[in-house]
């Protein structure tokens, strides 16, 4: 998976992602921007519909579910996370998870792992 990819192609296209702030968390000056969770979502989006689960090896749903969260262990690192959640399509219905946290005014993204 290229992630540098999607970082880059988002810094040529938006300059910084911090311009502007989710309704998630409209007053914070710490939350993720609506593009943070766009790019999430659609590079999620992407992983899912290449990838398989782990294990037992079926596709994944296409969609994926968003959660941004603010209780972090240490905000001087990241002040917040994504988390992004999504489900195997083979009869167990694998849950396989990841978090996306703000690094050196990029995002970095975690691979999906069953959960
Ligand atoms: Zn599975």
């Amino acid at each position: 998976m290229e992630w540098m990819f999607i970082e880059a192609y988002c810094a040529m296209f938006y300059g910084s992602s911090r311009s502007t702030k989710t309704e998630l968390n409209p007053g914070g000056e710490s939350a993720p921007t609506e593009i943070d969770l766009w790019l999430t979502r659609q590079t999620y989006e992407f992983a899912t519909a290449h990838d398989t689960c782990t294990k037992c090896g079926a596709g994944f749903r296409r969609k994926v579910s968003l959660a941004a969260v603010f209780d972090v262990r240490d905000e001087s690192v990241a002040p917040w996370r994504i988390g992004v959640d999504t489900r195997c399509r083979g009869w167990r219905r694998h849950r396989h998870s990841a978090s996306v946290t703000e690094s050196r005014g990029g995002l970095r993204f975690e691979p999906l792992r069953p959960g």
